[in-house]
């Protein structure tokens, strides 16, 4: 396993990492609330802790990557009103589409996307935890957490708690004791979905599908929590409040990822702002690999301005430079063949491809740092200009070595490799995906009948599906015979 250091904003400080049970690596990302189609901002995260997961694999750890869905809050019921649809139909609507667009842009290392209405027994069970350990309290059919019990609340994100006040998503119902306290368990209204407790008929608060989700897949530790900068509060605040609380564990996660938002003109990028650059129409309009470069040839943690009409397109420019001539490699590679002989290359430039490999895991290794192996990957393109002219002269080995960067770049950021450049059709990917996470969900409710249909029905279809420990891959399979 390669060591690397990683900042965690939970300690303002960026340490060596070490995993709770090596070589296993926890890893959960707060993922989507689909109440409408994603903007350019949504898959600047989920790039992110692809880079993350992908890297980790390359350096000897096993991670279970799982990234949750919000697929029933208030802004789903209230979309879902709008149009006379269930909700939760709803958000598998946008689930498709966000899971083509996911393939589309080359996320393919998340192991499992569970549904917070899946999770609906671990969530009551940890509500009656918190209720009995003198965390939570019960009012008017709604149960909320009491802050003023959890003296850590505020830790993360730097709050004070005398400071808290009502915001957007704190709850203003009476019965509350303090209105920084939040919602665990939230009294049904009358034609919301709902469903049985020991508090009376309700759903889920926002925050407590995390720990609940967590807390089953992980145990109460575990080693990496990612999200959005704009999480850190309430948000991720509750979430050590229940999780610690519950189990009497701490700390919940050893190193918290806060990535920085995409703002366009300094604001959030919101459907009531009114300004909104579709996921979809950006990949489709560039590429997946100019999205996932526009992400990446920035720190992680920076926050990015989205310009309308600049920003992708200057990705796009600078993206094409370094593609060009990866392009023109590996076609020359291609032409070679397995083991043409030929010329070989001159010590240095030999052992300046092999250190180049060696440097982009170094520069990786500093707390993720995307913006600087592309910065080396352009010296490396530089260094290759003069000799482009003689591919056609040199051996297989050497072109094979000269690749080496291209290769670490495909392997890990997802760019430049040698299939990146056919990613294919996501409605496909997406619709698929879709289908398999049905039956991960079957699965982890151990409902194995529904499960087994499922794989059934694509085989049916085509869709060769395999598990490979704790992830399904698929492929079309061909004509059957
Ligand atoms: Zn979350």
């Amino acid at each position: 396993m390669r060591r690397f250091e990683l900042y965690d904003t939970l300690s303002r400080e960026t340490r060596m990492f070490v995993p709770i049970t090596p070589p296993k690596v926890g890893l959960f990302v707060c993922g989507l609330t689909p109440y409408s189609d994603a903007h350019i901002g949504h898959a600047k995260g989920p790039v992110t802790f692809d880079v993350v997961a992908r890297a980790l694999r390359r350096w000897g750890y096993r991670v279970f990557s799982v990234q949750n869905v919000t697929n029933l809050d208030d802004r789903l019921i209230a979309r879902g009103g709008e149009s006379g649809t269930d909700p939760m139909a709803l958000a598998d609507r946008h689930m498709a589409v966000w899971y083509g667009d996911m393939a589309r842009l080359g996320i393919r290392s998340v192991n499992y996307y569970p549904h917070a209405t899946d999770y609906i027994p671990e969530i009551l069970a940890q509500i009656q935890q918190l209720v009995d350990r003198g965390f939570a309290y019960e009012a008017r059919g709604s149960v909320y957490y009491d802050i003023a019990k959890f003296p850590r609340y505020g830790a993360l994100s730097g709050q004070k708690l005398d400071a808290l006040r009502p915001g957007a998503r704190v709850d203003p119902e009476p019965g509350k004791r303090s209105p920084g306290d939040f919602v665990l368990w939230k009294a049904a209204t009358p034609g919301e979905p709902n469903w049985e407790s020991p508090w009376g008929p309700g759903r889920p608060g926002w925050h407590i599908e995390d720990t609940a989700i967590t807390v089953r897949l992980f145990g109460p530790r575990y080693d990496i929590h990612g999200g959005g900068a704009d999480l850190k509060f309430p948000h991720h605040e509750a979430e050590i409040a229940q999780a610690e609380a519950a189990t009497g564990e701490s700390p919940l996660v050893n190193f918290w990822m806060h990535v920085g938002l995409l703002t366009l003109k300094g604001e959030k990028m919101s459907k009531s702002l009114g300004n909104v650059v579709g996921l979809s129409e950006s990949i489709d309009t560039f590429s997946p690999q100019v999205v996932r470069f526009y992400y990446l040839n920035a720190h992680y943690r920076s926050p990015l301005d989205f310009v309308p009409g600049r920003s992708l397109e200057e990705a796009a420019e600078a993206y094409r430079a370094l593609d060009s001539v990866a392009v023109r490699l590996r076609a020359a590679r291609t032409a070679a063949g397995p083991d043409r002989e030929g010329e070989e290359l001159s010590p240095e430039l030999e052992s300046s491809a092999v250190s180049t490999v060696e440097e982009l895991d170094e520069l990786l290794s500093h707390d993720f740092n995307t913006r600087e192996t592309i910065a080396l990957l352009f010296r490396w393109t530089k260094t290759l200009t003069e000799l482009l002219p003689k591919l056609d002269g040199l051996s297989t080995t050497a072109l094979d070595t000269l690749l080496g960067p291209h290769d670490w770049a495909g392997e890990v950021l997802g760019l430049l490799g040698a299939s990146e450049s056919s990613a294919g059709d996501g409605t496909l990917s997406g619709v698929i995906r879709l289908a398999l996470d049905a039956r991960a969900r079957a699965r982890a409710r151990s409902d194995f009948t529904e499960a087994d249909r499922i794989r059934d029905e694509l085989i049916a279809a085509g869709v060769r599906v395999e598990d490979d420990g704790s992830s399904t891959r698929w492929r079309l399979a061909g004509p059957s015979v």
